[in-house]
């Protein structure tokens, strides 16, 4: 099953930029696309999709066709560009497992600016209702000092 994006979080026309894949996973070669975006940003000089911030949402559906390939572990670790043995960690038969792996993965890349918002959803298509699995946040705490900051606020009000 194909899910638009576009519809499910109701986008309009040059709202933001949709990257889409087989099961919307984070791949070496959806990697590759993000990098181009970001030079295409400073090429142009504005950020890609416009607004003043940028958040990465990595949706992915239930009864998607990637759980159909769980049978051919070959074809899915050239996808994945890894090897066999490590398919598991991928959760390809489970959609929020994977949308929580993808999202981890995606915050440990450094080129990715830590104030940036990311955030993971599944889209259930027998009810279609969109499940936050990992609700948005920046990609990496900015810094120790605004940790310090959370804390003491959070002392404050207990
Ligand atoms: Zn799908």
């Amino acid at each position: 099953m194909r899910v638009d994006p576009a519809h499910v979080l109701g986008i309009k026309p040059g709202e933001a930029v949709v990257i889409r894949n087989i099961g919307g996973r984070i791949t070496p070669g959806l990697l590759e696309q993000l990098s181009l975006l970001g030079r295409i940003g400073e090429v142009a000089k504005e950020i890609p999709g416009g607004g003043g911030e940028f958040h990465i949402i990595v949706l992915q559906h239930t009864d998607c066709g990637i759980t159909r390939l769980a049978g051919d572990p070959a074809m899915l670790a050239h996808y994945f560009q890894i090897q066999e043995g490590e398919l598991k960690q991928k959760a390809v038969t489970d959609p929020r497992a994977a949308v929580a792996g993808d999202v981890t993965s995606l915050q440990a890349i450094p080129a990715l600016p830590g104030e940036w918002l990311i955030s993971g959803l599944v889209y259930d298509v027998a009810t279609g209702l969109v499940e936050i699995v990992v609700p948005p946040a920046a990609i990496r705490t900015v810094s120790i000092a605004l940790d310090q900051g959370r804390s003491s606020g959070l002392s404050r009000v207990a």
